[in-house]
């Protein structure tokens, strides 16, 4: 066996129906970027729709087709990076849930074949992507007449926050419960409102609304300088595996390193699970890693590197070298195999 990333989807349900509790009546909408946070996509939003999930926050169109395609013509698949018409004509086409950060692209709706679903994103602060608050009375005006023209319907208004202070989230809730006012005085209803990720989803029951978008919990990544995965009641549910590939007496050699997705700098900070016990990191190379040695170590041995099982969580291991649990577990090279326990048949 080479390494691999172990995925247990049955606790990646366990996690599902956890966010689900925690977050009702709010409906959990289930972010599957950068390839379901490199758990792989297919996988997890089977077991997720097993599991009652119908809303997938895709982020691209490709990701969205993916999820269409494996899902079937019931899943509610929200995408929000759209470049221009011919992302617009494809999400039109795929029936997916547009989230409209830019006033310039209502325009390009104008001549959409049938009604898009729409949901309005007003810039709350973050600056990424979302309609300036000076352009968000004109952006609901044109969503009016779109909407009148039958190319538009509106599903949803929405932001993105920071989650780092309560009090800047507080700042971008007023001016989110002010783009609100300011589409119901225009007349137009959006059925949902969507504002929280992870963290406020579970920190902040006000921000809940109708929908929340929640990634990294249902994956058991918990948050940077937060409470950890037991305290929030998940699990982490992938586990970095590698077999012992060489000793040299002193170490036992793994043939993972830098370009598999171990950081480097994480030699010295962290242990892996041993069946001897907890050994340390002493160096990560581009291709093999260097762990402590114990008496019995032979080829062949699997050694818990990362994440469920080991001695560290994604969240733990990144805050060792000031980065988050997300990057880590997006590091894990995608030439690593992906296995799966839980799988549930599709459709
Ligand atoms: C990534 C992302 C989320 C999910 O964030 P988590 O902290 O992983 O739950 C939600 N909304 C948007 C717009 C995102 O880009």
């Amino acid at each position: 066996m080479s390494a691999r990333l172990l995925v247990d989807l049955d606790a990646f349900a366990r996690n599902l129906h956890v966010v689900r509790a925690a977050v009702a009546p709010a409906t959990h909408m289930l972010v599957v970027k950068d390839d379901a946070y490199a758990h792989g996509l297919v996988p997890i939003v089977g077991r997720a729709w097993a599991e009652g999930v119908r809303w997938f926050g895709a982020f691209d169109i490709p990701t969205a087709l993916l999820v269409r395609d494996a899902l079937g013509s019931e899943a509610r698949i929200f995408v929000w990076l759209l470049n221009g018409p011919d992302d617009l004509a494809a999400a039109v086409e795929a029936d997916l849930d547009l989230g409209i950060g830019d006033r310039a692209l209502l325009d390009e709706l104008s001549s959409a074949v049938r009604p898009a679903r729409v949901h309005l994103k007003i810039d709350t602060g973050l600056h990424r992507n979302g309609i300036r608050p000076e352009e968000w009375g004109s952006a609901v005006a044109r969503a009016a007449e779109l909407a009148d023209d039958g190319r538009l319907r509106l599903e949803g208004v929405w932001s993105h926050i920071a989650e780092a202070s309560d009090a800047d989230d507080d700042a971008a809730r007023a001016l989110f419960d002010a783009a609100r006012r300011d589409l119901d005085r225009a007349g137009l209803r959006a059925p949902l409102a969507h504002f929280a990720a992870s963290a406020a989803a579970f920190a902040r029951p006000e921000f809940r609304d109708d929908l929340v978008r929640v990634g990294a919990f249902a994956y058991g990544i918990a948050p940077a300088g937060g409470p950890d995965a037991a305290a929030l009641g998940v699990e982490q549910i992938a586990s970095l595996v590698a077999p012992v590939r060489a000793t040299d007496g002193v170490h036992a050699v793994l043939g993972i390193g830098s370009q598999d997705g171990l950081p480097s700098s994480l030699a010295g900070l962290i242990s892996v699970a041993t069946p001897a016990g907890a050994r340390r990191i002493t160096r990560i190379d581009a291709d093999r890693t260097l762990v402590e040695g114990w008496p019995t170590m032979s080829v062949g041995e699997e050694i818990r590197v990362l994440g469920a099982g080991g001695l560290h969580a994604m969240t733990d291991a990144a805050e060792r070298i000031g980065t988050i649990g997300e990057e880590l577990a997006l590091r894990v090279s995608p030439l690593i195999e992906r296995v799966y326990a839980g799988v549930r048949p599709l459709r």
